[in-house]
């Protein structure tokens, strides 16, 4: 499908360095830049059904691009080790109090350059050195790498045991209980990755007193439904949590908040910097600040809204279908299905991909735990795109009739072009550079 790119100017070799310093985008890097024009278009083509995915407004990314990239000041509003910092610190001061005030938070730091950088900050700020002690809601359940995984440096030279969900795809709270009795964590981190419904924190928050351990919340997926209040929020009795900027907050990427009890403050603002990165980027963080203020509106509230009214109705349309979901259903942004296992994971990408549909495979629990494919949509980015609930059950019809047809099918004409009328009817706002 893709078109060539057009010819783009560009700087002779025989340029001065001053021209390209004042030279645009499409002059110094015309080849870059038609690749990145090449994307957009795929984009716009495409139904993204990534639960991760949504589209930063025109705004955040104006403010991300601005000479704000240039700027590195060491330290926190007020403590910086350069001069000039004077406005860095009024921002990163509006970002920090908007969040704090949205969230019910003592205290936010939001340096952290993702949340998955977060997380492995904030556990070395409350775990001992040695011997540390984790009880994490399990990755194949739906909990997320960066709580503890093997594979991760949150989970290096740690004791790590895990609690899933019951055969209903309820957090499996007896489990939790008792796996917290007998291994006496120092924290019990929980967020959902890959579960669709909302997490009872607040159980689990008396699963932790009753062992001493810290609550460490992880809402990298889920903060934009809470911050409209859709879900409970566990900031306010959590003694950590961290998001992400992306997902339903609705931000750029790369980015994170993390929100903790005042007596924490200082170790992670430590752990943050310089115990893992450097200066600040001041750029994103002015993003973040704005990001807050467009989260306190009711107009986010409302898009909340409609995202987990068209994830639900997509979700109907999949059972429609005939096709299962982990959980029977969602309470989020977020739709896991079973697809069959006669679908490989590479097969399902590429499967519903050539007709547009972009999605997680990934692997649920089924009713014994035991391990099922599935493949994980979100309705954030297409619900910006003005998706209605309507369209989201015929296009959950759909997806379920290609699963049903399985890996060896041939691409539908009459399927595909539906598809693509789709897509083409809904077009991502302010979607130039
Ligand atoms: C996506 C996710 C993260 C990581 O977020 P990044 O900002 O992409 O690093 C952390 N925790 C959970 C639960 C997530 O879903």
């Amino acid at each position: 499908m893709s078109t060539s790119p057009a010819p783009l100017q560009t700087l002779s070799n025989d340029a001065g360095w001053h021209d390209f310093f004042d030279a645009d985008a499409r002059r110094l890097g015309a080849d870059v830049v038609a690749l990145i024009d090449l994307d957009r278009e795929r984009e716009k083509r495409s139904l993204n059904m990534i639960a991760s995915a949504s589209y930063a407004p025109l705004g955040l990314r104006q403010i991300e691009g601005t000479h704000l990239v240039n700027r590195a000041p060491m330290g926190l509003p007020g403590r910086r080790s350069v001069a000039n910092c004077e406005e860095l610190d009024a921002i990163e001061m509006l970002a920090i109090e908007r969040a704090k005030a949205i969230f019910g938070s003592e205290y936010v730091n939001v340096q952290a350059l993702s949340s998955t950088i977060a997380n492995v900050a904030a556990l070395r700020a409350i775990l001992p050195a040695d011997g540390a002690r984790l009880l994490t809601f399990d990755e194949l359940a739906g909990g997320h790498v960066s709580h503890g995984a093997l594979r991760h440096i949150t989970g290096a030279g740690r004791e790590v045991v895990s609690f899933g969900v019951t055969a209903t795809g309820a957090l499996d709270l007896d489990q939790a209980r008792d796996l917290a009795r007998k291994t006496r964590p120092h924290v019990l981190l929980a967020g959902p990755s890959s579960y669709p419904r909302e997490m009872d924190f607040a159980a689990l928050k008396t699963i932790a007193d009753e062992v001493d351990a810290l609550l460490f919340t992880d809402i990298a997926h889920v903060s934009g439904l809470i911050a409209a209040g859709l879900h409970a929020n566990p900031v306010p009795f959590s003694d950590v949590s961290t998001t992400s900027t992306q997902k339903t907050l609705c931000g750029p990427r790369n980015g994170a908040f993390v929100f903790a009890k005042e007596r924490f403050g200082a170790a992670i603002d430590a752990a943050v910097f310089p115990g893992l990165q450097g200066p600040a980027a001041s750029n994103m963080i002015a993003a973040r600040a704005v990001q807050m203020e467009m989260i306190a509106r009711p107009a986010f509230a409302q898009l909340m809204r409609e995202i987990v009214a068209n994830a639900k109705a997509f979700g109907a349309g999949l059972e429609d279908g005939g096709i299962g979901l982990y959980t029977g259903g969602t309470d989020s942004h977020m739709i896991m299905a079973y697809t069959g296992e006669s679908w490989t994971q590479p097969q399902l990408v590429a499967g519903l991909a050539a007709y547009g549909i972009l999605g997680n495979a990934m692997r649920a629990p089924g009713t014994a735990g035991e391990p099922r494919t599935a493949f994980r949509f979100g309705s954030v980015a297409l619900t910006i795109r003005g998706l209605s609930e309507t369209e989201a059950a015929v296009l959950g019809r759909e997806v379920a009739d290609i699963l049903r047809a399985g890996p060896e099918a041939s691409v539908d004409p009459a399927r595909l072009r539906r598809l693509k009328d789709l897509a083409a009817a809904h077009p991502i706002p302010s979607f130039v550079d």
